[in-house]
């Protein structure tokens, strides 16, 4: 027997934080005109224009309240969803530098050329059983595989409860797989392809026509932004530093994104890519593993980036905005 749905759940209390306070805040304005000092500043009509977003942007969320059964077996399919894709994501980022079709021939271990039996190409499963080696040739099969599966994964699982079943929801596992593959691509390679960033942003602008999405234009203008912003640097980057930093693929790497987030979504991702990007190089500055010198591919941070400001990014804004600018 099912136990009876948990009913009465009750929302977070908006009203104290967002009707309440502004009383308190307002009356101090009023006392402080009283007492003849500096006016203290409207912060009430801010707070309630912040607060009518929030109830904005909480609607939209999928799952926030009253976990069912039902959304835990979907999470779960999603995971299991997740790690079959990433097991073919893995052919991409193996095949497509190399010119190879993604399709034929079947699988074959790099080392030995033999064809990977079915029982030994399951996600993540069978990298444990065969204790990361080849079946035939006992050659290592390298980490990365396992990895790009539990990353496809954990973030298709993540994506569902987040967006619930929705376009957002489809549009992040299109975004998540195009994200992947570039990283691992640009990690391996120092490269980003061409066919990838290009067929992104026409699929980015292509989901953007579909309903319940912000408007077409903000695709378009998220491309030119994007596109813009990274040449901008790049240009700036290579007079700045006298060695090429980014190359025209993170530039359309950029315009992908922001086909895909728009225009505030791209502007915060590339602002989060490089603020990561700049704490992982000092950090390895810091620990001697990195020189001023040394090559580091800026695709893996803009495409960390990415996913935080498609995932987070108006909680994030939120609360930058309570923890910096009202406070
Ligand atoms: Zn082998």
């Amino acid at each position: 027997m099912s136990a009876p749905p948990f009913e009465g759940r009750c929302p977070l209390p908006k009203g104290p934080v967002f009707f309440v306070l502004p009383f308190f805040l307002n009356s101090a304005r009023f006392l402080s005109r009283v007492g003849g000092k500096k006016p203290f500043p409207n912060f009430s009509s801010l707070l309630l224009k912040l607060g009518l977003k929030k109830a904005e942007i909480k609607e939209d969320n999928g799952i926030e309240s009253g976990e069912t059964f039902r959304e835990t077996v979907v999470t779960i399919l999603f995971f299991i969803f997740g790690l079959a894709v990433g097991s073919f994501l893995n052919v991409c980022i193996y095949r497509l530098p190399r010119g190879e079709s993604i399709v034929w021939p079947p699988s074959r271990c790099p080392h030995c050329d033999r064809p990977i039996r079915p029982l030994d190409n399951i996600p993540l499963l069978s990298y444990l059983m065969l204790r990361g080696r080849c079946r035939d040739c006992q050659a290592p099969i390298p980490l990365h595989y396992p990895a790009v599966e539990a990353l496809t994964g954990i973030l298709f699982a993540l994506l569902y409860r987040k967006f619930g079943l929705s376009v957002e929801l489809g549009m992040g596992v299109v975004l998540v797989c195009l994200l992947l593959v570039i990283t691992f691509i640009d990690l391996h390679f120092k490269l980003i392809l061409n066919k990838l960033t290009v067929i992104g942003t026409v699929s980015g602008l292509f989901l953007a026509l579909l309903p319940g999405r912000p408007a077409w234009l903000d695709a378009v203008v998220g491309i030119v932004a994007g596109g813009l912003l990274m040449l901008f640097i790049a240009y700036f980057g290579e007079a700045l530093f006298k060695k090429e930093s980014m190359g025209m693929g993170d530039v359309k790497m950029g315009a992908m994104i922001g086909a895909f987030l728009g225009v505030k979504g791209v502007l915060m991702a590339l602002f989060l890519g490089f603020l990561l990007a700049g704490i992982f190089s000092a950090g390895g500055i810091l620990m001697r593993k990195l020189s001023r010198k040394s090559y580091l591919p800026f695709g893996p941070f803009i495409a960390a980036g990415a996913l935080i400001s498609f995932l987070w990014g108006p909680a994030l804004v939120n609360w930058y905005l309570e923890v910096w600018v009202l406070s």
